[in-house]
């Protein structure tokens, strides 16, 4: 079984990110970079599955500038075979990731893509979803458990009020929730194999896709800052409070 797994370059999650002063988009400026943790995820299935014997061969791709052959080298050194770079601008849209992806899979012919549920940059959770649409395939979103059984796979999905346990047939796309494991570390010794292991870069033209941009980025603003809270000396005054000042009651 051959699996695709697709992972994001982003800001590392113990960053404070603060947007650019002309609110043009987040300043990245001298930030710690990783990937995306629920990338992360996706590539511990992989990884899990090829020691379980049910994967063969795992190949990590990434859409971004150059600087994404860092997580692409990460993925590699937790346990991928191979990598794609797919060479674009950082601020790529998901629809255009979705397209590029497609023509990846098309061109590898993976049973099984694994994608995050969501880029904690842009909290887009489009992708997955796109890319399933778009390459006529099955798609478990959301997954905290994934197993294979007589070549279908049935995804138990986090879902509102509980989990829900589809079958799809293969090929299918799945996206990873914070349930389905807890990634490992990359070891010295594999971070230093993963310097060999093959990586092809291609370009949008190569794969013949139009990558040109769907949305417009109108402002980019951090929230609002939180007002301190009181402390009340009854519950008279609580009382009082969320029914005359906060006019909750
Ligand atoms: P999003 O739809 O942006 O929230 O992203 C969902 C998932 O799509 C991510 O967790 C990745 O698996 C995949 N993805 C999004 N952007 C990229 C990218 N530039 N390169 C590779 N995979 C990506």
């Amino acid at each position: 079984m051959k699996v695709l797994v697709a992972v994001k370059r982003v800001a590392d999650a113990n960053v404070k990110v603060r947007p650019k002063s002309d609110g043009s988009g987040a300043d990245l400026n001298n930030v710690k970079m990783a990937i995306n943790p629920f990338c992360e995820i996706a590539v511990e299935e992989a990884v899990r599955m090829k020691e379980a014997g049910t994967a063969t061969e795992i190949i990590a791709v990434s859409i971004g500038d150059k600087s994404c052959q860092e997580q692409i080298r990460t993925s590699l050194a937790l346990g991928a075979d191979r990598g794609i770079q797919v060479e674009a601008d950082n601020s790529i849209q998901p629809l255009a990731i979705a397209k590029l992806l497609k023509a990846v899979v098309d061109k590898e012919q993976p049973d099984l893509i694994i994608l995050g549920k969501q880029s904690i940059d842009g909290d887009n959770n489009q992708t997955g979803q796109m890319l399933a649409a778009l390459a006529g395939l099955g798609q478990g979103t959301f997954a905290s458990e994934i197993t294979v059984v007589d070549g279908k796979l049935n995804v138990t999905r986090e879902i509102d009020g509980g989990l829900q346990t589809i079958t799809l047939s293969l090929p299918a796309v799945v996206t990873t929730d914070l349930r389905l494991n807890e990634p490992r570390y990359a070891s010295l010794p594999n971070i230093m194999k993963a310097k060999k292991k093959p990586l092809d870069v291609f370009t949008a033209e190569d794969l013949g896709v139009d990558v040109a941009p769907r949305l417009t980025t109108v402002k980019v603003e951090p929230p609002a800052e939180r007002a301190a809270g009181i402390k009340v000396e009854s519950v008279a005054e609580l009382v009082d409070k969320l029914k005359n000042e906060a006019k909750v009651i």
